[in-house]
């Protein structure tokens, strides 16, 4: 399942090739991975130029405008979260000059921005952008492209929590602190923090040498600091690594991410610690697969 380093990088690609292009087609051969209707999004979209793609945990959100010139600098990126949101968002999407567009990618969806890719059946979206082809592909079409309305998210976001690129120490801190279960929970809490999935939570705990089972309270503030930084260098990490390819996902240009020879030990069980020797043991946390080393990461 992409997680949020593989989001980054899809954000990325979207930003390097598209951005300042128009859409001018979209074909769609199944309708099920957009959340209105097929003329509506066409409707709204189609003409629009994409002025800005941001990322929020393990979702996007692009922003398209009718502007008539040339790529302009985009906006600072607004916060998707947050009480200021109005809660409605149902009404129209496409009041007025610009359009929002969000797309979460779920189990196995992948976008491709190649000029001579072959779409196979699992190709439910084909966007043109100004000749461009872009190719969307789910094998298990849980994705999802929709329309929001101007300045407002829908509920899919409004719960989630500050990305954990972006959120600094202190206010993770206390979002975490008073909190009971045990700490691998807390990480994959998207209501604590965006964008922790289980791969990157495993090695994080590794790296800051703390049990999966330990409850923050059992930690230092100088403890949990470490876990911080673990959490985001392995995503800064992994990002740069072109993510962590497992089963479907592989990048826009079809190549799969590197970062699972990096891994220390996420599905290592039985394999010696590389620090230590120890077997990696695995255990479930909160209904997830755990994979940890018992002498480097001690139960509090
Ligand atoms: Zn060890």
């Amino acid at each position: 399942m992409p997680e949020l380093p593989e989001v980054e990088n899809v954000a990325r690609a979207l930003r390097l090739n598209l951005q300042g292009r128009r859409l001018t087609g979209l074909k769609v051969r199944f309708g099920g991975v957009l959340s209105q209707s097929p003329r509506l999004t066409r409707q709204t979209l189609l003409g629009k130029r994409l002025d800005r793609v941001y990322r929020h945990g393990k979702y996007l959100l692009l922003t398209f405008s009718a502007g008539e010139n040339g790529a302009e600098r985009s906006p600072t990126p607004r916060q998707l979260v947050g009480d200021s949101l109005a809660a409605d968002s149902s009404g129209r999407y496409h009041a007025g000059e610009t359009a929002h567009l969000m797309i979460h990618l779920r189990m196995t969806g992948q976008i491709f921005i190649l000029e001579d890719y072959r779409p196979d059946k699992h190709v439910h979206l084909v966007f043109d952008f100004e000749g461009l082809p872009v190719h969307y592909r789910d094998i298990r079409k849980f994705g999802r492209f929709t329309l929001v309305e101007d300045d407002r998210a829908p509920d899919a976001i409004r719960h989630i929590g500050p990305d954990m690129l972006e959120i600094g120490f202190a206010a993770w801190f206390d979002r975490l602190v008073e909190r009971r279960a045990p700490i691998k929970s807390l990480l994959l809490d998207q209501g604590i923090a965006a964008g922790l999935g289980n791969i990157y939570v495993d090695e994080a705990l590794f790296r800051a040498g703390v049990h999966p089972l330990t409850s923050p309270a059992d930690l230092s503030r100088d403890e949990l600091k470490a876990l911080f930084r673990a959490a985001k260098s392995v995503l800064r990490l992994a990002i740069r690594h072109g993510g962590t390819t497992f089963l479907n996902f592989t990048n826009f240009h079809g190549q799969p991410g590197n970062f699972r020879r990096k891994l220390r030990v996420y599905q290592r069980t039985g394999e010696p610690c590389p620090r230590c020797g120890t077997e990696i043991a695995r255990a479930v946390v909160a209904g997830r697969s755990s994979h940890y080393c018992p002498s480097c990461q001690r139960e509090a």
